[in-house]
């Protein structure tokens, strides 16, 4: 089997060291197993999108040298392929239309917290018979109610999600276009991905993407969750703790292979050694060495490495 691996960044903003780093461990783990890496563009939000975040995203992977394998996929060209999908599970019955109202809704939550229960649509559309003629709809996946669904993350081990708890998702929007989950369910399938190496602030979506997988009979790629940045006092990172766009490090003079070093060392370790060469990354990087707790940024030793080289 042939590694194939994938960064599908969202083109709404800046390319953030948190992204630089999500490419970075995708990247060298294709290239540790003589495999692809190719990219996907996230453009499904058409009023955040701009070609100018994209671009800016493939200068900074340009700059970072994290070559990819074939021209980049833009996800919102492939929007017939995701509704051909829904269309599947629908007529297998793994799909419904939902015909809930916004107040529908709001008082089924309502009614939920007042008995104390986490609000989550309850599946009343799953067998409605008063199908109202022309009224919008979404479609939700009728998700299983009982048993657990199981990451078995390359970085996290087993995570185990209760079916109980994950309501049933949204795959097409009432204007028709379809949501997260399902499009990069259907796009990591059509693109042969092997292994999907991600924020592990995408951890919550993979029990979702899993049961689609499942439903969709379609062979299921690994999973490999890779913690968070933090700034040096723990908290999200921001601005305060060192540049969080990477255009800024390049324009600070930072050496490419300096900042891979550094973001690579983030939370993968090798023994003592913090010096590392582009081609040692590479033969060396293994996902059993990432560490499952979230990274601590620290601009002294990003200076004390670009010193290095
Ligand atoms: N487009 C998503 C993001 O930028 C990533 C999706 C994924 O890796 O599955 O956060």
């Amino acid at each position: 089997m042939t590694v194939r691996t994938r960064f599908a960044p969202s083109p709404t903003g800046m390319l953030h060291i948190g992204g630089a780093r999500t490419a970075l461990f995708s990247w060298l783990f294709a290239r540790h197993h003589g495999g692809e890496f190719v990219l996907r563009i996230e453009d499904t939000d058409r009023e955040r999108s701009t070609d100018e975040a994209t671009q800016v995203i493939l200068d900074g992977l340009t700059w970072l040298g994290l070559d990819w394998d074939q021209e980049p996929v833009f996800q919102a060209e492939r929007q017939a392929e995701h509704v051909l999908a829904v269309e599947q599970l629908i007529k297998e019955g793994h799909a419904y239309r939902c015909y809930c109202s916004r107040e529908e809704l709001d008082d089924m939550r309502e009614a939920q917290r007042a008995a104390g229960k986490k609000p989550m649509y309850d599946g009343r559309c799953r067998h409605r018979s008063d199908r109202p003629e022309n009224a919008p709809f979404v479609v939700r996946f009728r998700s299983p109610d009982e048993g657990d669904t199981i990451v078995n993350d390359l970085v996290l081990g087993p995570v185990v999600f209760p079916n109980a708890e994950l309501d049933d998702l949204i795959l097409l929007r009432t204007d028709g276009t379809p949501t997260y989950n399902l499009a990069v369910v259907a796009d990591d399938s059509a693109m042969g991905i092997t292994h999907v190496v991600r924020g592990s602030d995408h951890l919550n979506n993979t029990p979702r993407q899993i049961q689609l997988y499942q439903a969709l009979g379609l062979p299921m790629p690994q999973f490999a969750h890779i913690p968070l940045i933090h700034g040096p006092d723990g908290a999200k990172m921001s601005k305060r703790h060192g540049s969080v766009a990477l255009t800024e490090y390049r324009e600070q003079g930072y050496l490419p292979d300096a900042v891979n070093n550094y973001l690579a060392r983030l939370s993968w370790s090798h023994g003592d050694e913090e010096v590392f060469s582009r081609e040692q990354l590479i033969e060396l990087f293994d996902l059993a060495q990432v560490g499952k707790a979230a990274a601590r940024f620290d601009q002294h030793k990003l200076d004390w490495l670009n010193g290095h080289y």
